[in-house]
């Protein structure tokens, strides 16, 4: 649920995710709240009550396009479906990798996009189960956030990535950052592929792959080593 349904569909029609939707591996339908103003000027934002600068979006026109996804679902007959409603807000608790493996197990993922100075605390109340923030720093727009979430837990989902390996293994969703990676050319600016990567001694690449993996944890996130130990 958004005001700029475009922003988003750009970003979500490139590439893997672009590719998964035109699958069928996951289904993102874009709803723009302007649609359900009940404004004949199709107002949806007004002045905060109590004073203050800038523009709220109403409560309503957000409930319309809420229940309008609702009722849609239910003539699909995918209303039973596990469902989750989130917020993007620099107020919710911030995005990581186990919040996105958390939401990969929903059918179905509501999400709202905030703009101006945010949206009336009914709605919030009202419909949301979570907040999330994608970090401490406030943008003009959930859209971003959104896409960003989309993207994050698409990528889990059966079907977008060739191999499931391809996430496992990777820095942060393993619990440390990946080990450094090299592709041709074997030389570049006077730097060769380590020994070992074309020695095709699989136990002694595992090994270098692990240690390197660690050695980088220790010196760019060793906060991650901490939490493996807790
Ligand atoms: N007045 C709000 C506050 O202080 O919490 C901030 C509103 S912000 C300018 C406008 C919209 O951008 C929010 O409603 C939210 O949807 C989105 N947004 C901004 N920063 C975000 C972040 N870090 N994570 C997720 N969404 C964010």
């Amino acid at each position: 649920m958004t005001l700029f349904p475009d922003l988003v569909d750009y970003v979500l029609s490139e590439s893997i995710i672009g590719r998964a939707r035109k699958s069928g591996a996951i289904d993102v339908r874009l709803h723009n709240i302007r649609d359900y103003s009940e404004d004949k000027h199709r107002r949806v934002d007004d002045t905060p009550y109590g004073g203050g600068k800038g523009m709220l979006m109403m409560a309503p026109p957000i409930y319309n396009c809420y229940k309008a996804i609702l009722d849609g679902q239910a003539s699909e007959g995918v209303e039973n479906t596990s469902r989750r409603v989130i917020y993007m807000s620099p107020a919710g608790k911030v995005l990581n990798q186990k919040k996105a493996q958390e939401l990969a197990m929903y059918d179905n993922v509501i999400i709202l996009c905030g703009h101006y100075e945010g949206v009336d605390r009914r709605i919030i109340d009202e419909i949301v189960d979570e907040e999330i923030s994608i970090g401490d720093f406030v943008l003009t727009g959930g859209e971003i956030p959104a896409t960003i979430l989309v993207d994050c837990v698409s990528r889990l989902v059966d079907g977008v990535l060739s191999d499931p390996e391809c996430y496992e293994k990777e820095s942060i969703s393993s619990g440390m950052l990946e080990y450094p990676q090299y592709t041709r050319p074997y030389e570049f600016h006077g730097v060769k592929v380590p020994d070992v990567l074309i020695s095709g001694h699989h136990a002694n690449i595992d090994k270098w792959r692990d240690d390197s993996a660690r050695r980088l944890t220790e010196e760019q996130r060793p906060d991650l080593l901490e939490t493996e130990k807790n």
